[in-house]
């Protein structure tokens, strides 16, 4: 996993949630009316990609590396903050941008060759040099794509999975 960083504007840029991506099975709601701000859950990730966000509730740093969905932070808080983790962890799914390096004909599989559920995929139909498909239904939001791109091409959003 690249430990390049990224700056604010680009975490904004993530999903243009203001105050960016909240724990898996958490929510913005649950945050605010649950959350203590004990950093259990920060310090419990096995990954380190939470970090105090505002009033130092938890927020996801996808620079940092990607979610396993492991459940440590669930697990962890002792608040109603997180719902069941048998659910889906979260409505995001990635987006690519016309920044992609294969809109200006630049060869690029950075991001394909990184995700474990091939969700991208390279569709050399498109010419010159392919174009990058996304099955948003495979996607799990797991954000390991998200650095690697030159380009931060890549964006997070909602996305209702199905199933
Ligand atoms: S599920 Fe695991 S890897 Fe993902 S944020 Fe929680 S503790 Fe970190
Ligand atoms: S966010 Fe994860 S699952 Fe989705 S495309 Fe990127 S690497 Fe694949």
């Amino acid at each position: 996993m690249s430990t390049q960083t990224r700056s604010p504007s680009f975490r904004k840029a993530l999903t243009g949630r203001s105050v960016g991506i909240r724990p898996p099975w958490s929510s913005e709601a649950t945050i605010k009316s649950d959350c203590t701000s004990c950093s259990r859950c920060i310090d419990s990730c096995p990954e380190a990609i939470l970090k105090p966000g505002p009033a130092n509730t938890p927020v996801v740093d996808f620079s940092a590396g990607a979610c396993t969905f492991c459940k440590a932070c669930a697990e962890a808080c002792p608040e109603p903050v997180f719902s069941s983790t048998d659910a889906c962890p979260w409505t995001l799914a990635a987006q690519i941008s016309d920044g992609c390096m294969l809109s200006i004909g630049i060869g690029c599989q950075l991001c394909t060759d990184v995700c474990d559920q091939s969700a991208l995929r390279l569709d050399l139909r498109v010419r010159p040099v392919g174009r990058i498909a996304i099955n948003q239904d495979a996607c799990t939001g797991c954000g390991a794509c998200l650095p690697l791109c030159p380009t931060d091409a890549i964006t997070l959003g909602d996305y209702a999975h199905e199933g």
